[in-house]
C-alpha cells in the first residue's frame, strides 16, 4: 500500500502530530517512494522556515584528552584516532576563530570543549569568551557545549549571554549503554533539563549509524520531541580509524535522507540541523536533504574537515536558499564581497601547500580544502582529520 505522506503533512499543518507508526513508515519507504516523503516533509519545512538555512560554526575550544568512553568519538578515552589534541584556547584565539565563522556567513557560534563536564574555572573561561564575542559581534548567537553541567553552571552561562546549550542524547535510551558506559542517559537528560531551567535554548540531537534499529531511531526522535529541543543536530557516524566503530558502515545516502525526513515529520517546527557526516554520508544528496532540514554547520567539524566553506555557501545559493540573518546580502551582486572571500582563498592556498607536503595520505594528512572531505570513496572513505583552524596555525575553513 502506498503511504499517503501528503495526507500526513496536511494533518500536521493543521496542528496534528506524526505518530510512531508513521515515523517508522518514513524510515522504511522504498527507494522509489523516498522523494514522495521528502516532498511532503518539505511542505512542513517551508511552512516554518521558508527558504532560509541557519548557518552555524563550530569552535573546538579543547580537543581530545577526554576521560569519557563514548565509543563513537575520536576524542574519547582509548581513541587512537590521530586527531589534534590541545587544551583550552585563549580568549583571543577563541574570538579569532569565532570571527572567521561569522565573517563566513554563520549567525551562531557553537563553542565546544571535550570532557565529562566543565569545572567552575572552565565556566569562567567560557563566560569571558562569550562576553568578548558578543561585544565584537552584535546579534551573534552563542551556543555552549561543555558536557554534563553541575548546579548553577547553566545560570552563569545564561547570565554571561550564552543563548543555547547543546547536549545530545545521541541515541535511544534503549541503546545508550551500548555506546558509552562512563555516564548514563539519565545524566544527559539531567543536563538538558538544567540548561532549559536556566533559560538556555535546548539543542539536542542524535547520531545515526551506531547499530541502532529503525525503532530506536524513532524512539530517539520522539524523546527529542518530548524534551522540546529547539534545535536538533542529526549526525551521521564518521567511523574514525582507531575507535571502536572503525569500519562501521550502516548508512546509505538515501537512508540518511529518510532519517532527516522522519525528523521533520516528528518535529515539524524545530531546527533540524544536518551535522557531522553530512558530506561523507549524504554525498550528492546534501542539497536534497536541505529540502527537509533547515540548518548546517559551515566548514569544518570538531576533529574532521568538512567541505570547503565556499562550496557550502554555493550549494545553498544554487538551490535557492538564503542564510537566515543574511537574507539581503545573499545574492549574486554582493555574495563574494560579503562572505569572506579572502579568508577562503588563503585557506585553500594553505591547505594545498600542506597537502603537497603530506606523505601519509588518509590517516594523518596535512589537510585538504577541496570539496571532497574524505579520502577514498563510498565505504572506503575515511574522515579527513582536521589540520586547520582552532589549535593550528592554518587559517580556518570559513
Ligand atoms: S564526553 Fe564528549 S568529548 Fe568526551 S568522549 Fe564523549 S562525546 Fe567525546
Amino acid at each position: 500500500m502506498t503511504i499517503q505522506f501528503d495526507l500526513i503533512a496536511d494533518r500536521i499543518l493543521a496542528g496534528g502530530l506524526a505518530n510512531e507508526t508513521e515515523a517508522l513508515e518514513v524510515l522504511r519507504t522504498s527507494d522509489a517512494e523516498v522523494l514522495g516523503a521528502v516532498s511532503a516533509a518539505a511542505r512542513l519545512r517551508r511552512a516554518h522556515f521558508a527558504n532560509t538555512v541557519k548557518v552555524n560554526y563550530l569552535v573546538n575550544l579543547k580537543s581530545g584528552l577526554c576521560p569519557e568512553n563514548c565509543n563513537y568519538c575520536s576524542q574519547a578515552l582509548g581513541s587512537q584516532a590521530p586527531i589534534l589534541k590541545y587544551s583550552w584556547l585563549s580568549k583571543d584565539e577563541a574570538l579569532r576563530q569565532a570571527g572567521a565563522g561569522l565573517r563566513g556567513g554563520a549567525t551562531r557560534v557553537c563553542m565546544v570543549s571535550s570532557g565529562r563536564g566543565p569545572s567552575d574555572r572552565d565556566i569562567d573561561k567560557v563566560v569571558e569568551m562569550t562576553e568578548a564575542i558578543k561585544q565584537e559581534h552584535a546579534g551573534v548567537e552563542v551556543c555552549a557545549c561543555l558536557g554534563l553541567l553541575k548546579d548553577g553552571q547553566a545560570e552563569r552561562l545564561r547570565t554571561a549571554g550564552v543563548d543555547a546549550y547543546n547536549h545530545n542524547i545521541n541515541t535511544a535510551e534503549s541503546n545508550h549503554d551500548t555506546i558509552v558506559q562512563t555516564h548514563s542517559y539519565a545524566d544527559r537528560i539531567e543536563t538538558i533539563d538544567k540548561a532549559k531551567g536556566a533559560g538556555l535554548s535546548p539543542c539536542s540531537g542524535l547520531i545515526a549509524g551506531l547499530g541502532e534499529s529503525d525503532e530506536q531511531l524513532v524512539e530517539a526522535l520522539f524523546a527529542l520531541r518530548q524534551l522540546d529541543a529547539d534545535s536538533i543536530p542529526v549526525n551521521f557516524l564518521m567511523p574514525f580509524d582507531g575507535t571502536p566503530y572503525e569500519n562501521t558502515w550502516e548508512l546509505s545516502p538515501l537512508h540518511c535522507l529518510r532519517i532527516l525526513t522522519m525528523a521533520r515529520f516528528v518535529c515539524p517546527d524545530k531546527e533540524i540541523r544536518i551535522a557531522a557526516g553530512r558530506e561523507m554520508h549524504l554525498r550528492s544528496l546534501q542539497a536534497t536533504a536541505l529540502q527537509v532540514a533547515n540548518s548546517i554547520f559551515l566548514g569544518d567539524y570538531l576533529t574532521s574537515e568538512g567541505q570547503d566553506a565556499r562550496a557550502d555557501l554555493e550549494m545553498l545559493r544554487d538551490n535557492g536558499f538564503v542564510i537566515l540573518g543574511h537574507e539581503e546580502a545573499f545574492n549574486d551582486a554582493t555574495f563574494d564581497e560579503v562572505f569572506n572571500p579572502s579568508s577562503r582563498a588563503s585557506s585553500a592556498a594553505s591547505a594545498s601547500a600542506s597537502c603537497a607536503s603530506s606523505s601519509n595520505f588518509g590517516t594523518d594528512c596535512g589537510g585538504c580544502a577541496q570539496t571532497d572531505t574524505t579520502h577514498g570513496s563510498g565505504q572506503e572513505a575515511r574522515p579527513a582529520i582536521r589540520r586547520r583552524g582552532a589549535g593550528t596555525q592554518a587559517p580556518a575553513n570559513a
